[in-house]
């Protein structure tokens, strides 16, 4: 993969550019927290930011969306797939890691139809993490660094340049559509490493996993019996906080609607969310995740053990939203890793 160097006083002219085709969403300030949003000329791009808020999961699979539309005269449907071009800029590589992560899952069984078209009209640019989220623990997570998912790779290497890494053709296109920008030099790639090397190593210096991720799996078929369910739940909401924000969530729902005169009508998805009490209620009144500790439970499972039976991954990134979001501070996949690990009594 080539790379490449941009400076500052080129981005607005190639911003400019790509907006004549693509929706352009950058990393922005919106008072305590960072947003990825429409960009608008001149405004400004938070190139530091810790963690965007709206998980990036959003912009490929939204909250809400319409799947098809139907006739009840004539029992017609149309599929309904709104999916228009954009592109994500400033993708740290955890988010690059669950969109990854997303493609899989949604390709499993039958292919999701929605996501794949929303997911091939979209273009990611990564950003090397400049700060870390004070709840992150994305390096102890394998989700410090992608190999691929990126469309281009950009690396803050001074206060006006950067480093750009290309990763798809479509990438190098854009990265040239206001004409050809300077080759790296070995120097200029060095320190775009070591910026990165500098970031890691911060983020290894807070919110330490205390035993090789690798383990977690394990530590967790030996935890279904654990205490800790019962003892952390007592004061979960079932909000599904921790649900929404996780970018590597992805349940939803489907419902019908139909208009008054039962002549037309809808069917739609919404997010939902392990968490809620309804996610596992099924006909007859009943509901196999009755308990908030059973729901808690299967909550931590899968981001350690379910998705890793899948995908041979861990099904969290690190990225520290859910502990940021949840209001009785208890979803913390981190602090039940470690509690877990100190507590079974496995082989170290
Ligand atoms: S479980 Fe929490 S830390 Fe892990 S990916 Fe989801 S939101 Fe991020
Ligand atoms: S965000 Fe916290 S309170 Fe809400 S469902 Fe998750 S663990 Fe429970």
């Amino acid at each position: 993969m080539s790379a490449h160097v941009v400076y500052l006083e080129q981005l607005p002219s190639l911003f400019e550019k790509w907006k004549e085709k693509f929706k352009l969403f950058v990393p922005q300030k919106k008072g305590d927290y960072y947003l990825l949003q429409e960009y608008e000329r001149g405004q400004e791009i938070c190139f530091d930011y810790d963690v965007i808020y709206n998980p990036i999961k959003s912009f490929l699979f939204p909250s809400y969306e319409t799947l098809l539309d139907f006739d009840l005269k004539t029992y017609a449907s149309k599929p309904v797939v709104d999916a228009e071009p954009q592109i994500l800029f400033g993708i740290h590589p955890y988010d690059i890691k669950a969109i990854n992560q997303l493609d899989q899952l949604m390709e499993m069984g039958s292919v999701d139809v929605n996501y794949r078209a929303r997911r091939d009209k979209t273009v990611i640019m990564g950003l090397e993490p400049l700060r870390v989220a004070k709840t992150a623990f994305w390096s102890f997570m394998d989700a410090e660094k992608v190999d691929f998912g990126f469309d281009l790779f950009w690396t803050k290497i001074g206060p006006s340049a950067f480093v750009v890494e290309v990763g798809s053709v479509l990438g190098e296109e854009l990265l040239f559509v206001n004409g050809k920008v300077d080759v790296a030099t070995a120097a200029e790639k060095e320190v775009a490493r070591r910026k990165h090397q500098e970031i890691v190593k911060k983020a290894k210096m807070q919110n330490v996993l205390k035993f090789p991720n690798t383990d977690i799996p394990k530590v967790m078929a030996k935890s279904f019996n654990s205490y800790v369910w019962i003892e952390k739940s007592r004061k979960c909401l079932s909000c599904g906080s921790c649900n929404f924000i996780c970018p590597t969530c992805y349940c939803f729902d489907i419902q019908d609607e139909v208009d008054d005169l039962l002549k037309k009508g809808k069917r739609y998805r919404t997010w939902d969310g392990c968490m809620l009490r309804s996610f596992a209620s099924i006909a007859g009144g009943h509901n196999f995740r009755k308990q908030v500790f059973e729901r808690y439970r299967h909550r931590y499972m899968r981001k350690g053990r379910y998705i890793y039976d899948l995908l041979g991954e861990l099904g969290c990134v690190g990225c520290g939203r859910c502990i940021q979001s949840c209001p009785a501070r208890i979803a913390n996949p981190l602090e039940i890793f470690n509690f877990l690990w100190e507590d079974v009594s496995y082989e170290k």
